[in-house]
């Protein structure tokens, strides 16, 4: 038996809800699902759901959502990725992930050629392994990110689907028609097809680890904008309104300035300045981070910002050491245009990062045989998500010119961007570490650029000390190609 409906949806809290609605103003036809069916319920009982006649389904278990599917049937999860559940075999797996337990739920109801869809922010592995699973039953699978949040979810988000190639050509009309769009037509769509298996999640990651990065940069340079220049928040409001409307024009600049706007009505104060100082993460920027390091690329800029997170979180002791350990006073004078220094350091910085995270996306795809176009990514990012900027042009571009561009810094627009901002972002951190203002994004960012521009290297050194305690070997610049050598070092000195 099959229904009627274009695809089916299991997951009813925000994201889920608002795909829904979202799918259904593009002329689909869902059918929905929950875990807690009640909540099934409420969301069918909603006006703007109410509205939607009988082209939204509210069913009460998955196999009554997989009766109402048109074949080949869609069923797409929008649920939590980390939740464990108890597993059926409690010996052998104390808990599987919730995804892994609906799939196994699901694959009984569904006949080859259908797809599972997974749209939540899952670990790239764990869709690699899911895609093979989910083939070898007949079925074909989606991994999916999908970026922008509730608003995105509802009016267009940017989606970086990957899993089984086979399975695009089904899901690209819903995903497409769905998608933020972008350019001069706005006939863009920020969703294409990113690659084999845990592809697309792979690249929802460095997405979530840029955003990192991105939000990082600005909470340094509003903290240089209010404590090294004393700016208050109106002042403040005003630099990021003016930022937007250039290079830096993107959400988070623009969310950024709003936020500076808004006082709280009981005591007429900022909110701003009324928030704890102790910020959350979710995890998927850790992950780039750790996965950078099993890479070997070095995208330090989403470590700091990981890093600034785990300190941030320290309060109680930070308040403790702050009684204990004294910063400077600095009356370092500050150059007239201090603001627009702040400004080219801030992206300077960005392009760093984004150079990080492109070079690990290279990295990635070499390792696990995924034919990613860097160009398309750009695009991908460009409208709908939490990152989306202007720059991301000059992205699209610069790949564009040369597909197999080793590192954005090497692109002509982005080289001379990053050599002409660098007496002003040099300056900048000079004068942070000046006024004991921490700016590990800033600087990483700084060090990156003098380390990847540097031929020679201090590791000279480093190679002897290894040689030394470690019988580690090294090679000599005088004899390309020979070697390794080995020295008794202790024996040698003199
Ligand atoms: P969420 O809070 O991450 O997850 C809640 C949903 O997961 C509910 O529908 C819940 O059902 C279901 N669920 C939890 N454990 C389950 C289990 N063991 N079996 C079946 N269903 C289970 O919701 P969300 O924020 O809408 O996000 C959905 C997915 O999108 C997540 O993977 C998230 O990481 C990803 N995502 C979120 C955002 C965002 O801005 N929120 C952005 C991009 C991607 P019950 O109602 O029964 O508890």
């Amino acid at each position: 038996m099959s229904g009627n409906y274009d695809i089916g949806l299991m997951g009813l809290a925000v994201m889920g809800q608002n795909l829904v609605l979202n799918m259904v103003d593009h002329g689909y036809k869902v059918a929905v699902f929950n875990r807690t069916t009640s909540k099934v319920d409420e969301f069918m009982a909603m006006s703007e759901c109410k509205s939607k006649g009988d082209n939204i389904v509210g069913t009460h278990s998955l196999k009554e959502l997989v009766a109402q599917l048109k074949r080949p049937r869609l069923v797409m999860l929008m649920i939590q990725s980390k939740d464990a559940v108890p597993a059926p075999d409690i010996a052998l797996y104390p808990k599987i992930a919730a995804i892994d337990a609906v799939i196994e739920e699901l694959i009984p109801l569904l006949e080859p050629g259908d797809v599972i869809i997974d749209g939540g922010n899952t670990h790239y592995l764990d869709t690699e392994r899911r895609t093979k699973f989910i083939e070898d039953k007949g079925l074909l699978f989606i991994g999916t990110g999908v970026s922008g949040g509730e608003e995105g979810a509802r009016k267009g988000p940017s989606i970086m689907p990957g899993g089984t190639e086979k399975a695009w050509e089904l899901v690209k009309p819903i995903f497409q028609a769905i998608s933020a769009k972008v350019g001069p037509k706005n006939d863009i769509s920020c969703c294409e097809w990113v690659g084999a298996r845990g592809a697309g999640h792979y690249v929802k990651m460095i997405h979530n680890g840029i955003e990192y990065g991105d939000m990082q940069l600005i909470c340094e340079a509003y903290w240089l904008l209010k404590h090294a220049l004393g700016y208050s928040n109106e002042q403040i409001q005003k630099t990021f309104a003016d930022w937007n409307k250039g290079e830096l024009d993107s959400y988070l600049i623009d969310i950024t300035k709003d936020i500076f706007t808004v006082k709280d009505k009981a005591t007429a104060q900022y909110l701003v300045d009324l928030i704890l100082d102790t910020a959350g993460a979710k995890g998927t920027g850790k992950w780039m981070s750790q996965l950078a390091l099993d890479l070997g690329t070095p995208s330090s800029l989403v470590t700091e910002a990981v890093y600034a997170r785990c300190i941030s979180a320290m309060k109680d002791e930070r308040v403790r050491a702050s009684k204990v350990l004294k910063g400077v006073s600095s009356n370092a004078k500050l150059p007239a245009d201090f603001v627009e220094q702040i400004r080219k350091a801030l992206y300077a910085s960005k392009i760093c990062s984004y150079a990080q995270g492109y070079v690990q996306m290279q990295a990635a795809a070499k390792e696990y045989d995924w034919k990613l176009n860097f160009g398309d990514i750009a695009m991908l990012w460009r409208g709908g998500c939490i990152i989306r900027a202007v720059f991301l042009d000059r992205i699209k571009e610069a790949f564009d010119a040369d597909a197999n561009l080793e590192n954005l810094l090497l692109n002509p627009y982005f080289q001379n961007v990053v050599e002409s901002a660098q007496g002003a972002w040099r300056n900048v951190v000079k004068t942070a570490i000046d006024f004991g203002i921490a700016v590990p994004a800033f600087s990483t960012a700084l060090s990156y650029y003098d380390s990847y521009r540097s031929a020679v290297l201090p590791a000279n050194l480093l190679q002897a000390q290894r040689d030394y305690f470690g019988a580690h070997t090294y090679h000599r610049i005088d004899k390309p190609g020979e070697g390794p050598f080995h020295t008794d070092w202790i024996n040698e000195r003199q």
